[in-house]
């Protein structure tokens, strides 16, 4: 066997993760359980909405023509004939030269076509004076103007954020159809790794993947399973991932991924399932495994915690989203490089980077340290087919 990783691009290392990912049943959950599901079917309007036409103001539903050269030497006197209340489904109805007190919000009468601003209007016993000329339709939401009944209103696929949970209920929504979360399975392994609870003695570090990991899958809406830290033996190794793959639809190892005499996790993976690939042209992020046992896929994360976060945005994020139906959001920012960034033809290279303004800042800090993690805004991903960026060439930064 090689000592060499057999690196593939990561165009392929996603392609394999789409064919991997198993997709996640279907669940109803309330509207108020919704928040961060992702919507397995696709959510039309039954209705139109709003159900009926409602004024935008406080003022007076008039008959637009009423007020042709209106204006404040000469207003338009109307006379009113009742006041519609808020909710109150019968609004009654305005002949010419007739207009109804409405709050905002409330149904216009028949007969109106707009409505007047309080503001451009003075009450005085059963006469208004109109002060300005109102077009037709004016200050009004029609019927409809929101949603049309069978409009599609949302995806299938989307993740719903508190504004889709707000629309859903103004569709009258109750019952979300969604994907389930998936159950991430999560493993730290190596000898020298110890729980942060703990005082190293020497040789020894406190365990940074494991939290890493477990707050990567609170943001993608995952449910994280913890496994600890296994020592880099294969029993225990092996122990470990057996159950993660029974009890989980995903799991995460990190440490062990490469091909030092301790790094066992390609062999056990190969031993119990498949081993898709071993070394993706990505950096930094290169000794990552791809795996499957009994079609569960098994991530095999550098130890290294920056670089096992890369690999969570550049390649989990991609496997998630095909498990979920859904599609890897970015936020992205524009930004422009604020000193050259090198990189390798042949390689995609996700570099940390500090935003100050619009200039980004590379944070080319030693692998393996971790305050380029929190010092970063995000990161500049650099194509497998470009050398890198000049000074001053506008990139998109994605944020962490
Ligand atoms: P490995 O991938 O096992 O060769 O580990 C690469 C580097 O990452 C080594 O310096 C490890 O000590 C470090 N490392 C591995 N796992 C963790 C972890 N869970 N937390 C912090 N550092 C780790
Ligand atoms: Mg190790």
């Amino acid at each position: 066997m090689s000592i060499f990783l057999e690196l593939i691009p990561v165009s392929e290392a996603e392609e394999i993760l789409r064919k991997i990912a198993p997709s996640m049943e279907e669940e109803a959950v309330p509207l108020q359980d919704a928040y961060d599901r992702v919507l397995s079917r696709s959510a039309t309007a039954e209705e139109d909405i709003p159900g009926f036409t409602r004024t935008v103001v406080d003022g007076y539903a008039i008959r637009a023509a009423d007020t042709i050269g209106a204006g404040e030497a000469m207003p338009a006197m109307l006379t009113i004939t009742g006041r519609v209340g808020m909710g109150e489904g019968d609004a009654g109805h305005v002949a010419p030269g007739e207009c109804r007190y409405v709050p905002t919000g409330a149904v216009i009468p028949d007969g109106a076509d707009a409505a007047a601003m309080i503001e451009y209007a003075e009450e005085s016993g059963n006469e208004v004076l109109v002060y300005r000329a109102v077009a037709s339709g004016e200050n009004l939401t029609l019927r409809g103007d929101d949603f049309q009944k069978n409009d599609l209103v949302f995806p299938a696929g989307r993740r719903l954020s508190s504004r889709d949970l707000g629309v859903m209920g103004a569709l009258g929504i109750t019952t979300v159809p969604v994907r389930r979360k998936p159950v991430i399975g999560i493993i730290s392994t190596g000898n020298e790794l110890i729980s942060p609870d703990k005082t190293p003695g020497p040789g020894e570090i406190r365990d940074v993947n494991t939290y890493l990991c477990r707050g990567y899958a609170q943001t993608r809406g995952l449910i994280p399973r913890i496994y600890g830290i296994i020592p880099d033996e294969r029993d225990p190794l092996e122990e470990a991932i057996r159950q993660a793959v029974a009890e989980c639809d995903l799991v995460c190892i990190s440490g062990g991924s490469s091909k030092g005499e301790r790094d066992m996790c390609a062999a056990i993976l190969a031993d119990l399932g498949t081993v898709h690939a071993h070394g993706i042209s990505l950096a930094p992020g290169k000794p990552t495994i791809i795996g499957t046992i009994d079609d569960v896929p098994v991530m095999g994360l550098p130890g290294h915690p920056a670089s096992a976060y890369v690999v969570l945005v550049a390649l989990c994020d991609v496997l998630i989203a095909a498990m979920t139906g859904s599609e890897v959001t970015r936020i992205t920012v524009p930004a422009r490089c604020a000193s050259p960034i090198p990189s390798a033809r042949g390689r995609e290279d996700y570099i940390r980077v500090r935003l100050e303004g619009r200039d980004a800042y590379p944070l080319f800090g030693k692998s393996g340290l971790t305050n380029t993690l929190i010092e970063s805004s995000g990161l500049l991903r650099i194509p497998d087919g470009r050398e890198g960026y000049e000074k001053g060439a506008e990139v998109e930064v994605i944020l962490w």
